[in-house]
């Protein structure tokens, strides 16, 4: 089977000099994950199958002996992870179902889940990042299964990924499931390529948020941070 591979394109993005200097500043250009026209063309079976032998060569390139037995397996079983587990939510064929119910105790205040855990990757290094999602919402006369919240993180987390865009889109999606503009989500993430790379800074941690609809309120997201306060 025979695949055309087109060149990324380079133009240069938010006024940076260069794609390299992008990426290392960890600079996101879009609220969408960028993907190709034909992103689904290829089945799983067959990601899979060129993921291995492409990164077969990576290992090969680097010296490595895959005849060792301790390495003979690593290609195919990187290239499952990538396709089946830590970027699975790049394929909308795996977004949750998500169900509501209707608010029928006329709870009128607003729900927080907080402390979900999340494993993200960063798309500018391919290494991980690891966080918790503070989410609140506040019905309008639906309700959403708790459940369904830390699904619907990790769903947008399983992606090559930048904090900022992930705290948009699990946002966006809440909003949009919900039918409510009253949605907040805070993210609290330590990257791998700020720890492990680079400046190697092991104690940083990275917050973002967004907040719609009454959350935009003082008081209303003063009662929000007071919740996420409770317990550290
Ligand atoms: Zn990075």
């Amino acid at each position: 089977m025979k695949q055309k591979e087109t060149l990324l394109n380079t133009q240069p993005v938010n006024g940076l000099s260069s794609i390299d200097e992008t990426g290392d500043e960890h600079i996101g250009t879009s609220h969408e994950t960028p993907m190709r026209p034909d992103a689904f063309e290829r089945d799983d079976e067959l990601k899979i199958e060129l993921i291995e032998k492409h990164f077969r060569e990576i290992m090969t390139i680097l010296g490595l002996d895959l005849n060792d037995d301790s390495l003979a397996g690593t290609p195919k079983r990187v290239a499952k992870m990538y396709v089946q587990e830590v970027f699975s939510g790049l394929n909308p064929a795996n977004k949750p179902e998500v169900t509501l119910f209707n608010n029928s105790y006329n709870y009128d205040q607003m729900l927080v889940e907080k402390n979900i855990t999340f494993f993200s990757n960063c798309e500018h290094h391919f290494v991980p990042i690891l966080g918790k999602a503070h989410v609140a919402y506040i019905s309008n006369g639906q309700v959403i299964g708790l459940s369904k919240i830390n699904r619907i993180v990790q769903y947008y987390a399983k992606r090559p990924q930048v904090q900022e865009r992930l705290t948009v889109q699990i946002a966006n999606e809440l909003k949009t499931i919900l039918g409510t503009e009253d949605v907040a989500v805070v993210l609290d993430a330590a990257h791998m390529c700020v720890s492990s790379r680079g400046i190697q800074d092991v104690n940083s941690k990275t917050i973002t948020s967004q907040f719609f609809g009454k959350f935009r309120e003082d008081a209303v997201k003063q009662e929000f941070f007071k919740y996420l306060e409770l317990e550290k």
